[in-house]
């Protein structure tokens, strides 16, 4: 459950990719992740039950939250990123919707580089916008700079873009956030973290549509978000 990043952090990128997030199945000795197709755990007592829900105690319980299956995924996504921890949603829309909706609040402001894929477009600019956020397009780096103020909360990049296959400088990005107190975000989707690592250049969350190459089969569909353990855990409890 507790995801350990700095062994798996040490091994090169091809063996995380393998073996972060994975080991045998603690209740059967798989050695292939199982599918846990439940809802719901079992807490043993109504005491434990109590601290499960209360975040006194960590362990599975409703599989909204998270299970076994999607931990694993989770472990693995957050040591490929090399970020302390990650939280899987349905989709990338989800990924992207509760990203914003547990971090935004009426009166913030939000810039985005466009292009962005058309999903998170329409969500930032007629959904956020609903929600009195302020959102900026900007069309390069160098806008974005002119828009940051006291109230950016939020610079949105994606990189390369879909479908345009623009590229943005992440490095860049994570500097103007972090000069005027914003978070910076970074869709890494048609990227992977195999080419692309925005933490590696300062990106404070990123986030992916597992339904593209993470998934890599056209089988799935899927998002994820990977960060800071406080943030992604404020995440987990309001956005989920
Ligand atoms: C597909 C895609 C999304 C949205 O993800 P879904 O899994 O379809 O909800 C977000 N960003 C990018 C770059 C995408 O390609």
């Amino acid at each position: 459950m507790t995801h350990n990043p700095d062994p798996a952090r040490q091994r090169g990128f091809r063996t995380r990719a393998v073996h972060a997030g994975h080991g045998l199945d603690p209740a059967t000795g798989a050695h292939a992740t199982p599918i846990y197709a439940t809802s719901t755990f079992g807490y043993g007592s109504a005491e434990r039950g109590a601290r499960l829900f209360a975040g006194e105690e960590q362990g599975y319980f409703y599989s909204r939250l998270t299970n076994p299956t999607v931990r694993a995924f989770e472990e693995k996504v957050a040591s490929l990123e090399g970020l302390p921890d990650a939280v899987a949603f349905a989709s990338g829309m989800g990924a992207v919707s509760a990203v914003c909706l547990t971090l935004l609040k009426p009166g913030d402001e939000l810039i985005f580089i466009a292009p962005l894929y058309g999903g998170t477009t329409g969500f930032l600019t007629e959904v956020a916008a609903k929600f009195g956020v302020t959102v900026h397009e900007a069309a390069d780096e160098t806008a974005a700079e002119a828009l940051c103020g006291p109230r950016t909360r939020l610079i949105w990049v994606e990189t390369p873009t879909n479908p345009a296959l623009n590229i943005v400088d992440l490095a860049r990005v994570s500097r103007m956030a972090r000069a005027c107190g914003a978070l910076s975000v970074a869709d890494n989707t048609f990227s992977s973290p195999y080419l692309t690592r925005p933490a590696e250049h300062g990106v404070d969350v990123v986030m992916h549509s597992a339904t593209k190459y993470l998934g890599g089969h056209g089988d799935a569909i899927g998002g994820v978000l990977a960060g800071p353990a406080d943030l992604l855990a404020e995440l987990r409890g309001v956005g989920l």
